[in-house]
């Protein structure tokens, strides 16, 4: 199959979030499996061409390779909005860069020249959140004529809903569409108009990366007042949980942990944690359960509750280490019980990939009691390091951590449903009386450091997706 997967951001070229991972491992798997698939993205200033050996394929574009597969990786070329710049969206300081429409669109519209320029007809047009859904919207509105693009079949994914690509109403004429556009059935949002609306209305087949989110986002919690439109195209959304780069994140070969394990070694694991507790100024002790937590700061990942169970965490003679950054007032709220609890809380404010792979290594467990969660990728990493994944019965973490039961044996970590910081509590206290027990935790351990979450199945999966786009036309 021909696959043209447009992207705002890929690794390791450009990252902000989760999509960033899919898109550099999604298309390598599936060209893998023996697809003809190609990628798009800006060329930002902070990739030097020189660095990933870029060639020019004419005024606009650069072609190049993305590393470890053989996926070409064309760049759109555009000084203004893209190679001047040193954000991908945002100034310092999470302002939004105030033409991020022309930038997107003009991208969007270079992803459709070059199919032309290069005399290639892909199958799939595959669109990754707002940023890249007016490529669809111009294939089903611009082009739908036009018996070059004519055939072409589009899946647009959902990474995060809340992101909704929202534009004041005049702008819209920047955009090339025509005002026909603007209705409650097509762009239009509360008197605006959303960007992830033009892909969710046009796109033949619709998915986010979990089935429970696929779900949820149909709801009006976590629908952000789409969850209308997603429900009159229940039978077009799918779910796709992301996979796992094992060829990144593997204890067996991490260079950046102090001491390499498997299954089989998993006794070596306990060097990364009294490691880890020494990083932090913590008492090394072995029999002490730490708890990591490396997130965003934002009441999305859970941090209110968090916040508010503290205290109580601390009764329950854990220590809980924390790498993140986000609000500024979860940074004051944690400086302060810093203070409070030092032999107990370790605190990190701020980005630090390395110390990230520590805490996967080094902690007993892992913290994600989100609010909402697409996918997540830090339980799935916890997963391979043999860090038990405490989380919320919400998005991708409810379809990738089931509940222990020390009785059977059965399940993969420790899960709660409510939201609230009792629930949180209570699960937490369960997660340290069970790390007391040791053949029944270090059986645990050796059971999800086994779970397979590579990409390969996913990608099986987005196949069987582009299939049921493919049995539309
Ligand atoms: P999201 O994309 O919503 O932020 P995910 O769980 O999908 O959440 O992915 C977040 C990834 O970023 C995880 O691998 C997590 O370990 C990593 N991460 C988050 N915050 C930090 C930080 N402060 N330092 C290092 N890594 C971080």
């Amino acid at each position: 199959m021909r696959i043209f997967y447009v992207s705002p951001e890929v690794v390791p070229f450009a990252k902000t979030g989760g999509l960033a991972d899919v898109a550099g491992s999604l298309p390598k798997t599936l060209a893998e499996l023996g697809h003809d698939v190609r990628i798009i993205m800006p060329r930002y200033k902070m990739i030097d061409p020189k660095k990933w050996q870029l060639k020019k394929l004419n005024d606009e574009i650069w072609q190049g390779v993305l590393p470890g597969s053989k996926v070409m990786v064309y760049f759109y070329e555009n000084e203004a909005y893209f190679a001047s710049r040193d954000g991908l969206y945002q100034l310092p300081g999470g302002i939004d860069y105030d033409d991020n429409l022309q930038r997107f669109s003009a991208f969007c519209q270079a992803g459709l020249r070059l199919l032309k320029a290069i005399n290639w007809q892909p199958e799939i047009v595959h669109c990754n959140d707002w940023q890249s859904a007016l490529a669809i919207a111009y294939l089903k509105a611009t082009y739908a004529d036009d018996p070059f693009y004519k055939k072409m079949l589009t899946v647009y994914s959902i990474h995060n809903m809340a992101y909704l690509g929202l534009f004041n109403k005049e702008l819209l004429p920047l955009t090339g569409l025509g005002w026909d556009q603007f209705t409650p059935d097509r762009l239009e949002f509360w008197g605006n108009f959303s960007l992830a609306k033009a892909g969710i209305v046009y796109s033949d087949v619709i998915n986010t990366v979990s089935e429970k989110y696929a779900q949820e986002i149909q709801t009006a919690e976590f629908g952000c007042g789409l969850d209308g439109l997603l429900r009159s195209r229940a039978k077009d959304v799918y779910g796709i949980v992301n996979g796992l780069d094992y060829d990144v994140w593997n204890p067996a070969t991490d260079k950046n942990i102090p001491r390499r394990y498997s299954p089989a070694t998993l006794d070596l694991k306990v060097f990364n944690k009294l490691e880890l507790q020494k990083r932090n100024s913590l008492p090394q002790k072995k029999e002490t359960p730490v708890i990591g937590i490396t997130t965003r700061l934002a009441d999305q990942k859970g941090l209110d509750i968090l916040s508010e169970s503290l205290h109580a965490i601390m009764g329950l003679q854990c220590q809980l280490i924390v790498l993140g950054t986000g609000d500024q007032k979860y940074h004051d709220l944690l400086k302060e019980e810093k203070k409070r609890f030092p032999d107990q809380l370790g605190l990190n404010l701020g980005f630090d990939a390395a110390l990230a792979e520590l805490i996967y290594a080094g902690a007993d467990m892992f913290l994600m009691p989100s609010h909402y969660e697409p996918c997540g990728l830090g339980q799935l990493i916890s997963f391979k390091y043999g860090t038990i994944p405490i989380v919320r019965k919400t998005g991708g973490l409810a379809d990738t951590v089931q509940n222990f039961n020390s009785k059977t044996g059965d399940g993969t970590g420790f899960v709660f449903e409510e939201y609230h910081s009792e629930a949180l509590i209570r699960t937490i206290k369960n997660a340290c009386d069970t790390f007391h027990k040791k053949n029944l935790w270090k059986a645990l351990q050796e059971k999800v450091m086994r779970l397979d979450y590579s990409w390969e199945a996913s990608a099986k999966k987005y196949v069987e997706l582009y299939a049921k786009a493919t049995g539309k036309f």
